[in-house]
């Protein structure tokens, strides 16, 4: 489907981060695009009142949550097809991030209505740029499973993941996901953890996954606040994955040169380490 938002009706949506703790990040563009809102689509309706108070700012607002996003959608996006400018925040950070926001998103989009982001705080990239781990490639995860059972699952199935993996945690499970983490990835992995970022009582901490528990169990990190965790992906599965790569693109080459199947997956075997029927089977499947 392709939409020309350009020739959309003048109702639109904007997107708009709201800071993490410190009202300091709030930006011009921010408080611009809420005073300008005929209508702010909020999470916590009191919250963000409190928020506009702040910034002097009276407009209507309408509670949109994970509760009653399917239902309200349609008329808001009505309202906007009548040229209403609608501001999208949720309680803390960039909204439809952990947070409400992606359907209306998506139904406006449908419409082809003017879908603008005001960027600001998304509290995993402000963990992220300050852990000290690798950002080039990342894999944000969001909360994990609640239940003990099925978070510990979903750890072991990343524990192979080479990109750095980013998570959302609440207090209350802080230091059994910190625990279920040291069992899936190995107390030895390099991790850090966020806490309050932004706020007056940040902490921020880079430290193995086992000392980051030991941090937690003994109380020299607080066991209060918002966390972010952030895990070092695997190094070997990189190099697994690398190997991989250049042994499919050496078979290619020796194909390309004239090589029968059997002699490049035997000659790229004895290179790589890796298996000459797997090598040999993958070329027959391309
Ligand atoms: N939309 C938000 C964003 O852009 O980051 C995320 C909302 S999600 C419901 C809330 C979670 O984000 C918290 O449980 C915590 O994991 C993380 N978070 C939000 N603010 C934070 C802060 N100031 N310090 C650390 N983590 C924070």
């Amino acid at each position: 489907m392709s939409l020309d938002v350009d020739n959309a009706a003048q109702g639109r949506l904007e997107v708009v981060a709201t800071p993490i703790g410190n009202l300091g990040d709030a930006s011009t563009r921010m408080r611009e695009a809420l005073a300008a809102a005929d209508l702010v689509v909020a999470e916590d309706t009191r919250r963000t009142g409190r928020l506009l108070t702040q910034f002097g700012v009276d407009r209507p607002l309408f509670a949109l949550h994970d509760h009653n996003e399917s239902e309200v959608v349609p008329g808001l996006v009505a309202r906007m097809r009548d040229g209403a400018r609608l501001a999208l925040v949720s309680d803390a950070g960039t909204p439809a991030i952990s947070d409400p926001g992606f359907r209306l998103v998506r139904a406006a989009l449908a419409e082809g209505l003017r879908v603008t982001p005001i960027p600001g705080a998304v509290a995993l990239i402000a963990a992220l740029s300050v852990s000290g781990l690798p950002t080039d490639r990342f894999a944000f995860e969001g909360f994990p499973p609640a239940k003990a059972k099925a978070r510990l699952a979903s750890f072991q199935a990343l524990a192979n993941e080479p990109r750095t993996l980013v998570f959302y945690e609440a207090v209350h499970r802080i230091e059994a996901s910190l625990r279920d983490a040291v069992t899936a990835f190995g107390a030895e992995r390099p991790a850090f953890l966020a806490r309050e970022l932004t706020k007056m009582h940040e902490q921020c901490v880079s430290d193995s996954l086992g000392g980051l528990l030991e941090a937690v169990a003994t109380g020299r990190v607080t066991a209060k606040g918002e966390f972010v965790l952030a895990v070092a992906g695997n190094p070997t599965a990189g190099d697994a994955e690398h190997v991989q790569v250049g042994a499919s693109e050496l078979m290619r080459r020796l194909l390309a040169a004239g090589l029968s199947r059997g002699d490049a997956a035997r000659l790229v075997a004895g290179v790589s380490g890796l298996s000459r029927n797997d090598l040999y089977a993958a070329t027959v499947d391309d």
